[in-house]
């Protein structure tokens, strides 16, 4: 589709607006905020997907999309993903999400995240902004200038620091269930994990690996990373591509989404898929499909990877380390409420957790619309 273009005189057609506003109704978005300005070059759009639990927070990617239009569908998806995370992980937060499109490298100035900020800013607190590809903590910085409504902010600017740590708990709370309901013993003692990606997240869940003794192979595109993890942990190491082949119980994706695909598939070997990559699947109902059709137990990404977005709410409301992090514990309980759900209903554990997650959103709003 084109996105609305304005003709000669300024107006735009009815299929025009018709169109974005049908493809805001396929899932239901509540609010999307086209913002530009030309004096900064700003051009960014803001989801809100569903606000029945609370504000909407997710984070600000600046990506050179190829049009609009890819922009547009973009921070849909993602908002609506942002609802589905914060749901299963039991917070009082919706979900939302903004896209900058421009070069990240090039594109960015401080006029144009203030801009940015003071559209937030129009929200009222209905959306939350945060970082994601593309933005760092200078801009968040700039974009703080003019809006309140910031979170995941460093300690020296008063929030909560890196959530990495946090969610690398969570997904190996997410991997211990997945083995309980694989072997009926969570111990990862022995077990073989391959960690593909040791940025932020990859490291830490390697040294909780390791500290349980599990025999743990690493990748990852940079070799001089590669060395100082295996240095540190005395782990093994394999290629980028050799990481589907290799043989191992457990693979953890913690670097990009769509790993789960129709010629990785092929060649997986593993019991386990749990990791902290978001969409994992490259076609949720195909691949969510095929991975139970070959046996494999796959832990939702959005479920185990929460412990960022439960260290934001934190923030949000006040922050404290220890209940983030005794929060990010329950993701063990829910991944196995998932699983049971899968098990007894003969689903995807996509679908069992995708239900879940919309059956909290579809409660609480009964509980809201009571005085
Ligand atoms: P990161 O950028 O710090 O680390 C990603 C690592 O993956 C990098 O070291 C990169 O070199 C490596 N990588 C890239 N392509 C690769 C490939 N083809 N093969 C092997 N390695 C490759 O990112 P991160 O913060 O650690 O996040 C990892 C994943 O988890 C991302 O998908 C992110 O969206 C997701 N996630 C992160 C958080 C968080 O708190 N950081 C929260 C939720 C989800």
């Amino acid at each position: 589709m084109n996105m609305i273009e304005l003709n000669s005189n300024g107006a735009t057609t009815d299929s025009q607006v018709a169109e974005v506003i049908n493809r805001m109704a396929i899932h239901d978005h509540e609010q999307v905020l086209f913002c530009q300005d030309q004096a900064t070059g700003l051009k960014a759009i803001i989801a809100v997907h569903n606000t029945t639990l609370g504000p909407s927070l997710g984070g600000t990617r600046m990506w050179q999309y190829a049009n609009e239009a890819d922009a547009l569908t973009d921070v849909l998806r993602l908002s609506r993903g942002m609802t589905y995370k914060s749901s299963l992980a039991g917070l009082n937060l919706g979900g939302g999400k903004a896209v900058i499109i421009g070069d990240s490298r090039t594109q960015k100035s401080e006029a144009l995240f203030r801009r940015f900020g003071k559209f937030v800013n129009s929200l009222g607190g209905k959306y939350i902004t945060a970082e994601d590809v593309g933005i760092s903590t200078r801009e968040m910085e700039w974009v703080k200038m003019e809006t309140p409504y910031v979170a995941g902010l460093p300690e020296y600017m008063g929030g909560s620091g890196d959530p990495s740590p946090v969610t690398a708990y969570g997904v190996y709370m997410g991997i211990k269930a997945s083995a309980k309901e694989r072997w009926g013993n969570d111990s990862l003692s022995g077990k073989k994990v391959g960690v593909q990606g040791i940025g932020h997240v990859g490291r830490y869940l390697v040294e909780h690996l390791v500290k349980e003794g599990a025999d743990v192979t690493i990748t990852d595109i940079y070799e001089d990373r590669v060395k100082e993890v295996v240095k540190e942990f005395g782990v093994k190491a394999c290629g980028p591509d050799e990481i589907y082949d290799i043989d191992m119980d457990i693979y953890a994706p913690c670097a990009l989404g769509a790993t789960v695909n129709d010629e990785t598939l092929s060649r997986l070997k593993c019991s386990i898929i749990c990791g902290a990559a978001n969409n994992q699947l490259a076609n949720e109902k195909v691949h969510g499909k095929a991975v139970m059709d070959k046996g494999i137990i796959y832990a939702p990404d959005y479920l185990v990877n929460a412990g960022g977005i439960i260290n934001c709410y934190w923030e949000v409301i006040g922050y404290n380390r220890d209940a983030a992090i005794s929060q990010t514990e329950n993701i063990y309980d829910t991944t196995l409420e998932v699983f049971k759900k899968s098990s007894s209903e003969n689903i995807p554990v996509y679908l069992a957790s995708n239900q879940l997650a919309e059956a909290r959103v579809a409660a609480m709003a009964k509980v809201k619309s009571t005085f």
